[in-house]
């Protein structure tokens, strides 16, 4: 087996297994904006998928499934407490999401991580072509790269970060800071969000990687977009990640979803204004920023409890790790004294599930949203944003937007809105209520000008395109 000429190294697989009755072991697509948009280069490259099934095992498979190669990485139970949940769920996660939560700095689970970053990198290098591309993804494999590099010169690597990088300040906190920048200036291209991640991750390359060693001092020079390692070029950019918009445009215009979206109406009794939250259940969604906002608008009379019903769709997440167990206990307070003041039997304000929904009728949630509720006080991107403003092919609806989005980098005509200032946050929530049909057009047509030019595929395109032209050698000139 030569290996494959395309290599996506993700913490999970695309796929989830299906053992049968009788063990028999299947694989079914589990539907992702990252795979929907890598599948056409990973059919025509004979391309391979590195990741963990989901589920503790102890044995590697593999698996043929679509045309991709699927290689999974198997982790123990402990292995899944102390990597995951531990050192990338509860260290690095709210490290990079400016410390909302405090991080939890333990050197077991630092061990744990570096460990299963040299399990992923070594089932990468038995995965891969000799030249190949190899794209790594996001915060739990960003110790990849290096070890990747030391086992495989031949390679091509990318590395992207799907959430924020913190700033300076911030990152300076982990006791491994310079392991994980080491790490990632193992790709020949690393890729964020926004230029601000871009230009951070610049500083501390220089700060943390250039530092003497006992082999004298490792010359890392970095410039806007350049660092240099050695005699290697890393190039560092702004890569903005989307969603598959033009096909969730066509979904949304379907009969079926229309008329879904009219039945929900109904069903809530027709209420003049329906707004709407989609988020997985994270502390860093800002879901109580939120309900606080609506809870003083109501008593304050700005928001009428009659003709007015907040949809919540609350995806469960990460349930064994403490402080999600806390948040989801205040949400589920908040909505409780709303509806318990405001509410009637039969209609409450807040109608909330805590579990996903199925596709279609998310996409009907959000075509009859008129009000969209997106105020987390981080997020790398935020898809859920960009989704809502691909399916209101009608021109109808508002986006209230955090600005702590990386998605409100692009999205300049949603109701914007500081999360950590709530008087902020009801203005915007009222303006998008009450605006008049012909300013809720034109902000929405200037929002779906943006996302329906710059989807997904266009974001993979984009980082592959810079990955694979040649390096400029700057080598000689410096
Ligand atoms: N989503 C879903 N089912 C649900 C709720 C959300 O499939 O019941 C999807 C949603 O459509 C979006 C993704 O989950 O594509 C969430 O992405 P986002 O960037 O908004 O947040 P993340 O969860 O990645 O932090």
């Amino acid at each position: 087996d030569p290996g494959s000429e395309f290599v996506v190294v993700a913490n999970r697989l695309p796929v989830d297994k299906v053992v049968d009755a009788d063990g028999n072991v299947t694989w079914k697509r589990s539907p992702g904006g990252l795979v929907t948009a890598l599948e056409p280069i990973l059919r025509k490259h004979k391309g391979a998928w590195v990741g963990w099934s989901g589920a503790a095992e102890s044995d590697t498979e593999e698996a043929e499934v679509d045309g991709i190669s699927i290689r999974s990485v198997p982790l123990s139970a402990e292995e899944i407490a102390e990597y995951y949940e531990g050192f990338s769920n509860a260290t690095l996660w709210p490290l990079y999401h400016d410390v909302i939560v405090k991080p939890e700095y333990h050197r077991e689970w630092w061990n744990a991580y570096v460990e299963i970053n040299r399990r992923f990198a070594e089932a990468t290098s038995k995965a891969a072509a000799h030249g190949a591309i190899v794209w790594v993804q996001d915060y739990q494999l960003q110790l990849v790269p290096k070890m990747l590099r030391m086992l495989r010169p031949d390679l091509r690597i990318g590395f992207f970060l799907h959430i924020p990088f913190p700033p300076v300040e911030l990152f300076m906190q982990l006791p491994w800071r310079t392991e994980i920048i080491e790490g990632l200036l193992g790709a020949d291209l690393i890729g964020f969000h926004l230029p601000g991640g871009a230009q951070n991750f610049l500083y501390l390359a220089r700060r943390l990687a250039g530092q003497a060693t006992s082999k004298g001092t490792v010359g890392v020079r970095s410039r806007f977009g350049v660092v240099q390692v050695g005699f290697r070029t890393v190039r560092v950019g702004a890569f903005p990640i989307s969603i598959d918009s033009g096909e969730l445009d066509t979904q949304s215009k379907s009969k079926d979803i229309r008329s879904r979206a009219r039945d929900i109406r109904k069903e809530l009794g027709n209420p003049k204004t329906i707004l709407l939250g989609v988020d997985r259940l994270d502390y860093t969604k800002g879901i109580d920023v939120r309900l606080r906002a609506l809870s003083e608008l109501l008593d304050e009379g700005r928001i009428d409890p009659h003709d007015t019903v907040m949809i919540q769709l609350a995806t469960p997440s990460r349930e064994r790790v403490e402080s999600y167990v806390r948040m989801r206990a205040g949400i589920e307070q908040l909505v409780g004294n709303i509806n318990g003041q405001y509410g009637e039997v039969g209609h409450p304000v807040v109608e909330y599930l805590n579990r996903s929904v199925p596709r279609n009728d998310l996409l009907a949630y959000y075509v009859v949203a008129d009000v969209m509720l997106v105020t987390p006080l981080r997020d790398g991107m935020n898809l859920v944003a960009k989704e809502y403003v691909a399916c209101r092919s009608d021109l109808g609806g508002a986006l209230v937007l955090s600005e702590f989005t990386g998605a409100a980098a692009e999205l300049r005509t949603a109701y914007q809105a500081n999360p950590y200032d709530l008087d902020g946050v009801k203005d915007a929530i009222v303006a998008a209520v009450e605006q008049t049909q012909a300013e809720g057009k034109r902000r929405m047509r200037a929002l779906r000008r943006q996302v329906l030019t710059h989807d997904v595929e266009k974001w993979a395109k984009s980082f592959l395109d810079t990955l694979t032209s040649t390096t400029e050698t700057t080598s000689s000139a410096n």
